[in-house]
Formats: structure tokens, C-alpha cells, sequence
């Protein structure tokens, strides 16, 4: 058979060795910083029934209507789908479980999601997220809580230039009356509204407001606002939230154009942006979501949350954090020569890694010349030499690789101490 080279699919990333390390500290800072507010893990499958997310997030979105990985599951009929947030998982979890009967739950998740989008950068067909949701709450102290936490994470990670957007979308009732206003007011300007608007018209309005598309900006800017015909308990619960935000200090900018691209949202919605990635500048985007849990068949639950870009994050951290994360290397690279050297190696290295150093073993024989380049290849910080006067002496060589030192040749214990 002739040998075929593969691809990845289109707009999902490898992510490779000398990129894992910004990965794992980006991980390991936000199980740190959730852990500190918390949040308990939670980990769903990732295909879901495909009824899920339609019902969930909404028929007439982009999400639903062109960006979902859906298919037939040949086996037994079903129709799944790769799932493209994890917002509707997690509910679909809590009450699949009844996590709710034990009270009020703070939940948070990380891995991959996925979109069939036209890739570019900060925008994959694979991507990351890390997400809260805290269950059976009524807010808006939740929802200061999960802003002000994210401010948190951004000082944790030494970013700059993010800016926090809020808004309130209302209850039901009053998004109701709005879309009315709505659907009279971009009817007086068909002649202006894309294909992707003109067809929303009727089914969904306000996701007109969420139109990236150039043409529509002013239209949009002057379109009725939400904001403007709040009913009474939207605008307390706003006006509540705006002060507890002020109490922590937080400075903010209210957007009337922000209503999210999922139909679950109601009353607050907020993103933290950043003028740092072009045009894919939403790091992090979230909301309550007070109707979700009882359309999915658990009790009547109020509830908020966000979601936040792994990719977007790294990429940012890479434009403005000071001090790069380090490769880092092992310990202790072994090279070995000679008589009895190998198996002498073996040992040594089990022994140092009883000691609870990192050690790589060198495999695959050459001179010492061509061992030790690769132990500096590595970003090793010592090399350990094994020869056979080593051997015969049962002692070993170390050699600091990084910085200053001459080679010792000293005891295995002696090592140890000089490693420690
Ligand atoms: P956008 O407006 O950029 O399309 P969105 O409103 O679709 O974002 P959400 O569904 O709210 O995004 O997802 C939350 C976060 O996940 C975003 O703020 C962004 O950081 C990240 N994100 C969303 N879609 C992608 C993607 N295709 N590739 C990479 N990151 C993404
Ligand atoms: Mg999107």
C-alpha cells in the first residue's frame, strides 16, 4: 500500500510539547483560583443528545443554525452532537443527578468545545473553555461574585488592557414588548439589513444586535434599547448588581448592544473584552440563565455563570505577560558508557526518582559527546555521567548544565545532597 500523509481537521490545533507548559499553567492557575471561590469540577461527555442544544440555546442561532457538529449515529439512530458550549451539559448533569436536591450548587468545567466556524486566529472549529455555573441562586450577589472573581483571574495571570461590559437583557415578559419594538424599527430599514438579519426578522430579533457585520453598526447602535423599558424588578436587579461592582471596585462599561448569541440569557449579561486580539476580542462571556433548568426538566432554579477561551487567554498572555513561561526540563539526564554502564544507569536513575527528582535516562547508546548535547538539548539541569571508572569506583559524575560548577565526581548519596 503507498504511504498517505494526514492532516488535522481544518481549525482544530495539535498542541505541542514546547506549547503544553503555557497550557498546564494556565490550567493549574484556574483549578487554583476556582478551588479558591469553591467551585466544585464537574466533567460531562462531549457529544450530547443533539435535542440538547437546540432546546437549550436556541433554533434561530448561530450556534444552532450553522456551527454545530451533528450527525447520526449509525449504530442505533440516535442524533448526537460535539458539544458547542458546556453551559447546557452542566444543567443537563445537575438534573440528570438531582445535584440541586442537596441545595445551591457552584460547578465549574474545562475542555474542549466545538463549532464548524471559518477559522482564524482566535477562532478554531476546536477550541477550550472554562466555565462556572452556580445553580439555585437568585443573584445578583451571585453575579457580582462570578465578574469580580474573573477580575481575580486576570490579576492571577498578570494580564492587562481587559475591560469588563455589562448589560441587562430583562425579564421575558419585557424582551417581549422590546422584540415588538424591534421588528417595527429594522422593518423601517429592510434595505440595510443582510440576508442573515432579514431572515431573523421575525423568528428572532435581537440577535440582529449581536451582527458582527460592519454594514449594520449604526442601524443597530440606534435601534430601540432594552435598557430603556426595564421592568421594575430587571432594574432593580441591575441597579443592585451596579452597586455591589462599585463596592468592589470594579470599573465597567454598560453596553446596551451586549445580548449574548445564546437564547437562554435573561436579566444580566456581561463579557470582559480586550482591544489586545483583533477582532476576536471576547475573552470571557456569561450571564444568568434564570428559565434554563426548568427547561430541561429539573425544578424551577435560578442560575448564572460564564464561559472563558483557553486560546484567547494564552494568546493574550503571550502579548502582555512580562516574564515568559519557562520550558522546563528534567532534573537529571543520565548518559552512560562502558562496561556494566547501562545497567549501573538504570539503577541510579530508579534511585534518583525514589528521591523524587526528575531523571531522564538516555537511551539509544553514542559517545558521551553526543549524550551530553542531548541532556543540553533538553533543558536539562544536570547531567549524571556513568562510566566505567564510575562503575568500577561505584561512584558517579555530576555536571551542572545551566550556570556555574565544575563536575564532581562524588558518591550516589552525595549526589543526592548536591542535587537537593
Ligand atoms: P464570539 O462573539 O467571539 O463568537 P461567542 O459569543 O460565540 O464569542 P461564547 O459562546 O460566549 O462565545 O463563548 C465564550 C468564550 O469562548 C468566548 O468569549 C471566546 O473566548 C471563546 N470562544 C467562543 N468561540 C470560540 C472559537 N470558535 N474559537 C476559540 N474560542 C472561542
Ligand atoms: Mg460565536
Amino acid at each position: 500500500m503507498n504511504p498517505q500523509k494526514f492532516q488535522a481537521v481544518r481549525g482544530m490545533n495539535d498542541i505541542l510539547p514546547d506549547e503544553t507548559p503555557a497550557w498546564a499553567f494556565l490550567e493549574e492557575t484556574l483549578r487554583r483560583w476556582l478551588n479558591q471561590y469553591g467551585y466544585r469540577e464537574v466533567r460531562s461527555p462531549v457529544l450530547e443528545p443533539t435535542g440538547l442544544f437546540i432546546r437549550s440555546i436556541g433554533e434561530v442561532t448561530d450556534i444552532v443554525e450553522k456551527e454545530m457538529y451533528s450527525f447520526v449515529d449509525e449504530l442505533n439512530g440516535e442524533s448526537l452532537t460535539l458539544r458547542p458550549e458546556a453551559t447546557a451539559s452542566c444543567v443537563r448533569l445537575a438534573v440528570q443527578h438531582n445535584l440541586l436536591y442537596a441545595g445551591p450548587q457552584r460547578l465549574w468545567y474545562l475542555g474542549p468545545m466545538f463549532r464548524h466556524e471559518r477559522p482564524q486566529k482566535g477562532r478554531y472549529r476546536q477550541f477550550h473553555q472554562c466555565g462556572a455555573e452556580a445553580l439555585g441562586f437568585a443573584g445578583p450577589d451571585i453575579d457580582a461574585e462570578l465578574i469580580v472573581m474573573t477580575a481575580r483571574l486576570w490579576g492571577m495571570l498578570g494580564l492587562k488592557d481587559v475591560a469588563l461590559e455589562i448589560n441587562t437583557i430583562g425579564s421575558l415578559e419585557c424582551r417581549e414588548q422590546h422584540r415588538q419594538k424591534l421588528i417595527t424599527y429594522f422593518e423601517g430599514h429592510l434595505e440595510v439589513l443582510d440576508e442573515d438579519a432579514r431572515r431573523r426578522l421575525y423568528s428572532n430579533p435581537l440577535r440582529i444586535l449581536d451582527s458582527k457585520n460592519p454594514a449594520l453598526k449604526s442601524l443597530i447602535e440606534s435601534a430601540p434599547r432594552l435598557i430603556d423599558q426595564l421592568d421594575d424588578a430587571s432594574a432593580l436587579h441591575f441597579e443592585s448588581l451596579r452597586s455591589l461592582l462599585e463596592a468592589a471596585g470594579l470599573q465597567y462599561r454598560i453596553n446596551p448592544g451586549l445580548v449574548r448569541g445564546l437564547d437562554y440569557y435573561n436579566a444580566t449579561v456581561f463579557e470582559w473584552v480586550t482591544p489586545l486580539l483583533g477582532a476576536q476580542s471576547t475573552l470571557c462571556g456569561g450571564g444568568r440563565y434564570d428559565g434554563l433548568v426548568e427547561q430541561l426538566g429539573g425544578k424551577p432554579t435560578q442560575a448564572c455563570g460564564f464561559a472563558l477561551g483557553l486560546e484567547r487567554l494564552l494568546a493574550l498572555l503571550q502579548e502582555t505577560r512580562v516574564a515568559a513561561i519557562p520550558v522546563v526540563g528534567p532534573e537529571v539526564y543520565v548518559v552512560h558508557q562502558g562496561e556494566g554502564a547501562q545497567q549501573a544507569a538504570f539503577l541510579i536513575a530508579d534511585a534518583l526518582r525514589d528521591e523524587g527528582f526528575s531523571v531522564v535516562l538516555h537511551c539509544g547508546g553514542g559517545n558521551f559527546k553526543s549524550q551530553l548535547k542531548r541532556a543540553d538539548g533538553c533543558q536539562a539541569a544536570f547531567a549524571l555521567i556513568i562510566g566505567e571508572d564510575e562503575v568500577r569506583q561505584q561512584l558517579v559524575s555530576i555536571k551542572p548544565l545551566r550556570g556555574q560548577g565544575a563536575q564532581q565526581t562524588v558518591s550516589l548519596q552525595q549526589a543526592i545532597q548536591l542535587l537537593k
